[in-house]
């Protein structure tokens, strides 16, 4: 058997590039029956590792489905084990909101690491930088870079080395842009497959894995802002990653960190220990789930 992992599923077709005795190569396979798609799993979706039979005329047979790190849902992509969080220093302005709303999203799906990627650097004005320096102080990577000059794009390359990266971030912000400038061949396969979603709002979106040195990018807007109503609200302050510290302290338990007296959230907050910033993003998405889960 040979191992591999499956870059796209197309019907009920699956291109898993496999290691081969000459380097890796693309196998067309099937999927045995006890794989089909069922309502409680996702079945193999793109990114999965998996075991694979060849069959006499090259083809193979996925037999076994290695277990995963991470699940992105829609699309459904399997093993990611990066996002870049992509956004602009201006046109369109960073909001913090936006920027922690997304943040949030990504500490929900599991993925990793997490990595903040600003561009348009030739744009910064006044005081971003400083902005930026609180989230690495929380722990972030921030990388800044310019499509536009060509600025950042090697420490951004270094970055997605070894690893299954998804770029997401509003649009207008530059991914394309950026795509193209760490691998124009990328950007023509991410143009082709957007092609394709466009053409009708029922087509059913798929990711696709591209091959980018050791690593892979995947070609999906990883989740757009929109998703959030569908989390937890207990597990909110969790992912504050610089919450997480003070969570056992507060009197009270569970403590929403919104109105109840001795909160440790809002002590660390007066300390300066927690950003205002931050705290103010916390409570905005609370109210935001809070407010969904009265009306469904
Ligand atoms: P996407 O929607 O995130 O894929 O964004 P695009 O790559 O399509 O870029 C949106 C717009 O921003 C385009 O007009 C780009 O030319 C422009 N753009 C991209 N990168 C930069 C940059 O580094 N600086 C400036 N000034 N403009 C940029
Ligand atoms: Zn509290």
């Amino acid at each position: 058997m040979q191992e591999g992992r499956v870059i796209k599923a197309y019907n009920s077709f699956f291109y898993v590039l496999a290691a081969g005795q000459d380097g890796p190569e693309m196998v067309t396979c099937k999927l045995r029956g006890k794989f089909k798609k069922t309502r409680r799993s996702a079945g193999v979706v793109p990114g999965d590792l998996v075991r694979i039979n060849r069959l006499p005329d090259g083809s193979g047979v996925v037999e076994e489905q290695l277990p995963r790190t991470s699940l992105l849902k829609r699309p459904a992509v399997a093993n990611i084990s990066q996002v870049v969080l992509t956004f602009a220093a201006a046109q369109p302005d960073l909001h913090p909101l936006l920027l922690n709303r997304f943040l949030v999203l990504a500490e929900w799906s599991g993925i990793p690491k997490i990595v903040i990627c600003v561009n348009k650097k030739d744009l910064y004005a006044g005081d971003i930088s400083d902005f930026l320096k609180d989230y690495e102080a929380i722990g972030y990577p921030v990388l800044r870079v310019s499509a536009e000059e060509n600025e950042g794009i090697e420490a951004l390359r270094q970055c997605l080395s070894g690893e299954v990266t998804v770029f997401a971030g509003p649009s207008g912000v530059g991914k394309s842009s950026l795509l193209n400038r760490i691998d124009e061949s990328l950007a023509l396969q991410t143009g082709h497959v957007s092609e394709k979603i466009k053409r009708g709002r029922h087509t059913t979106r798929v990711a696709e894995l591209l091959s980018y040195g050791d690593g892979f990018i995947v070609d999906t807007p990883g989740f757009s802002a929109m998703e959030l109503t569908e989390l937890e609200i207990q597990e909110l302050p969790g992912y504050f990653p610089e919450f997480r510290p003070y969570l056992s302290a507060c009197r009270f338990a569970p403590c929403s960190h919104t109105h109840e007296p001795d909160c440790a959230i809002k002590q660390a907050v007066e300390a300066g220990c927690i950003t205002k910033e931050r705290y103010d993003a916390y409570v905005n998405i609370y109210e935001e789930i809070k407010e969904n889960q009265k009306i469904a």
